[in-house]
């Protein structure tokens, strides 16, 4: 918004912006991720976003040998399955749950508008593999219970391959052998996927961009909390200071025409 020239406010409820992300580095030197503590993209676009605040070479990538993760069961560490071979081959899951993982693509779609993450990956893949797997994977991304999530909005490609497909499986991989239609429109380019954080931790992002919103032509409120809705093509914001009293604090203004 800023490089559009629109004069950007940015209202803040608590002392810095940056919502769950929150890092912080200890006296011994540490970096501490209070929520979120890598972003996956591959979208160019993010780089770019990340140079243009001056933050690109303060990031970090992950180590190919961060690709392989372990969990500790019975003392021993033993490889987390990434890939559907592994996952067939797992010590983690006894064969009747990798029977039921094969037998995926043979179930019935789902006929509700929206249904929990657990519910989702119990009624595709079995609960023990829902247990197992998508429980503590989802307490590692959303800090959520799967049994409250909306499948559609926690993981859309997964639920778009079951109502295409019927099958997750099937899904995916009919995405991924479909060839995309020629509309005459520029290739986006692309990258490999890749997991990122900054030597100061994620909060690096945030303070870069509420950094800019004060040096640029916008200006940065914490502690301040919007208490109206954006209206038909202008913002009007009003914040409600530590005492409870409402008062205005700039009045609207137009975003910019593309
Ligand atoms: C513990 C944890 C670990 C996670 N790990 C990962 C991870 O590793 N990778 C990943 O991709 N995602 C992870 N996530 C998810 C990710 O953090 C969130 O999806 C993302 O931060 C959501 O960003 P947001 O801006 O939509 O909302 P939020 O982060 O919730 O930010 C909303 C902000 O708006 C402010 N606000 C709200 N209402 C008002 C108001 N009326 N006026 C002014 N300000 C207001 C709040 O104070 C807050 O700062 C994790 C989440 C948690 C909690």
């Amino acid at each position: 918004m800023l490089q559009r020239g629109a004069n950007v406010l940015l209202i803040e409820a608590r002392a810095e912006a940056g919502g769950s992300i929150r890092s912080e580095r200890t006296t011994e030197g540490y970096v501490v991720e209070n929520g979120p503590n890598t972003v996956v993209s591959k979208d160019p676009a993010l780089l770019e976003h990340f140079a243009e605040l001056g933050i690109a070479d303060v990031r970090l990538r992950a180590e190919r040998a961060g690709a392989k993760r372990y969990v500790v069961k019975d003392g021993k560490p033993v490889l987390l399955p990434n890939s559907p071979p592994t996952l067939l081959a797992t010590p983690l899951l006894p064969l009747a749950s990798k029977l039921r993982i094969l037998a995926e693509p043979l179930l019935p779609r789902a006929t509700t508008p929206d249904e929990s993450v657990a519910t989702f990956f119990a009624r595709r893949l079995g609960s023990e593999l829902m247990e197992q797997f998508i429980d503590p994977f989802v307490a590692g991304i959303y800090a959520g219970d799967p049994h409250s999530l909306s499948v559609q909005s926690s993981f859309p490609a997964l639920w778009e391959a079951e109502q295409r497909s019927g099958s997750i499986v099937l899904g995916m991989i009919t995405k991924a052998t479909q060839r995309k239609p020629d509309n005459g429109e520029a290739k986006k380019p692309q990258m490999k996927s890749e997991m990122l954080s900054f030597h100061d931790g994620l909060a690096t992002w945030p303070r870069a961009i509420a950094g800019r919103s004060v040096s640029g032509s916008g200006s940065t409120h914490p502690r301040r909390r919007c208490a109206s809705a954006p209206r038909a093509g202008s913002l009007m914001c009003t914040a409600m200071d530590n005492h409870s009293q409402c008062r205005p604090i700039r009045s609207s203004w137009r975003l910019p025409r593309r």
